[in-house]
């Protein structure tokens, strides 16, 4: 599992982490909406952050403050070309600042959501999204030290946990490490520096991989490397390390950790391309399904019924047999398909999409549930 890989204990007795996890704008960020709900977005402002990347600030239709954590992400529906199309999106914004809710989306070339966002989402838009949902947030490591580490538009959950703790008022011992590719590529760079700038324990490093066209960068240049980081950042060991960027980044990032000897327990990561965090399960074959018990699910609400073998995922036979299930990723990540199970029993292998206490509370992910014998869900 690469999302949030390691989620530490909170660290006992510290004050700051305990205010931190515990803050009542996220307290009951789950019961206020929740990852299966879909609600309208209406788009208040677009803030232009690069040449490419673009903020799309929301409220909400109702006016209702927005609960979430910081560093969870949304997942945002559109019909595109006739088609359905889901994404996720870090939410950019802290939820210290609720009534509005932010995403920042990079232009993908070729991509069909994040031009169509950039093409279309102007003042006054609407866009469906799903509540939010994600485990890399602060309280996966709490800790008095941290370090984020971001590359491209990576840096949109860290920024939303570098806000989120400056509102807090927290004097999180926070060295924001952001890598561009070039300085006119960085994003939120003016931010990031009027906070490093009235904040007593942020401190901000950008690296660039090549020069401005202006080629006045005096920064580092290049790539983060083990050198680099003991130079800007000595301290490296004692801090607790959260990682969002490209797959071959983050994987660089962690090679360099390992190799300058910090602990792997206090490493948090999460890749934006759910392709590259798992390991995609192969369909059975239609033979071995045909051999498998069969189970029945009922939606308890709608009073729908469809069958299910024991080798199916429920998501997988809903869609066969054409009940519509609120669905993104199918890997048991982004959480969009979190159910309650009302009765019967299922076996869920998921890659960090649910929380323990979503499962103790009867919730499960029907991306990566089979069951094992006939169920009731609650929609
Ligand atoms: C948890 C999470 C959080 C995220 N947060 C952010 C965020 O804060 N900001 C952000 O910008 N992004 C974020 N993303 C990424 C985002 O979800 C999208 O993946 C991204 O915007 C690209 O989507 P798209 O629809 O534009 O591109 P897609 O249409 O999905 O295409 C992606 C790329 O693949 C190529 N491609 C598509 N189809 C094919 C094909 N058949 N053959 C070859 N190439 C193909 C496209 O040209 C494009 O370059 C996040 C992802 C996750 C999982």
């Amino acid at each position: 599992m690469d999302i949030a890989v390691d989620t530490c204990v909170l660290e006992q007795g510290s004050e700051l982490a305990d205010r931190f996890t515990r803050a009542s704008t996220w307290e009951r960020a789950d019961a206020q909406w929740p990852s299966h709900e879909q609600r309208t977005l209406v788009c208040c402002r677009v803030l232009a952050e690069t040449h490419d990347v673009r903020t799309f600030v929301f409220a909400a239709e109702q006016g209702k403050p927005f609960t979430f954590e910081p560093g969870q992400f949304v997942t945002v529906t559109a019909e595109i070309e006739g088609k359905p199309v889901s994404r996720c999106y870090t939410i950019s914004s802290p939820p210290t600042r609720p009534y509005t809710l932010s995403i920042t989306v990079k232009r993908a070339p070729g991509g069909v959501m994040s031009n169509w966002l950039h093409d279309n989402m102007t003042e006054g838009s609407t866009l469906s999204a799903y509540g939010p949902s994600g485990i890399f947030t602060p309280s996966a490591g709490p800790s008095e030290k941290a370090l984020y580490l971001s590359a491209g538009s990576g840096v949109t959950p860290l920024m939303s946990m570098t806000r989120a703790a400056f509102d807090l008022g927290q004097d999180r011992d926070i060295v924001f490490v952001h890598s561009a590719r070039t300085p006119e590529d960085i994003i939120f760079a003016k931010e990031l520096a009027a906070l490093e700038q009235v904040s007593r324990t942020l401190r901000v490093i950008h690296i660039c991989e090549a020069q401005s066209e202006k080629g006045d960068w005096q920064g580092p240049l290049g790539r983060l490397s083990l050198d680099l980081l003991k130079e800007c950042v000595p301290d490296y060991q004692e801090r607790e390390v959260f990682t969002c960027g490209p797959a071959g980044y983050m994987e660089a990032v962690r090679k360099t950790l390992l190799d300058g000897n910090h602990n792997p327990s206090r490493y948090h990561q999460e890749s934006f391309n759910f392709a590259e965090t798992v390991e995609v399960v192969e369909a059975a074959p239609e033979e071995t399904a045909s051999a498998q018990p069969c189970f029945t699910v009922r939606l308890a609400r709608s009073g729908k019924t469809f069958t299910v073998d024991a080798s199916q995922t429920v998501l997988a036979a809903a869609r066969k047999a054409g009940v519509p299930l609120p669905s993104s990723c199918s890997q048991g990540i982004c959480g969009t398909c979190k159910t309650t199970l009302l009765e019967g029993t299922v076996e869920m292998k998921h890659n960090g999409g649910i929380r323990p206490r979503e499962i103790d509370r009867g919730l499960r992910l029907m991306c990566c549930s089979k069951p094992t014998s006939d169920i009731v869900l609650d929609m």
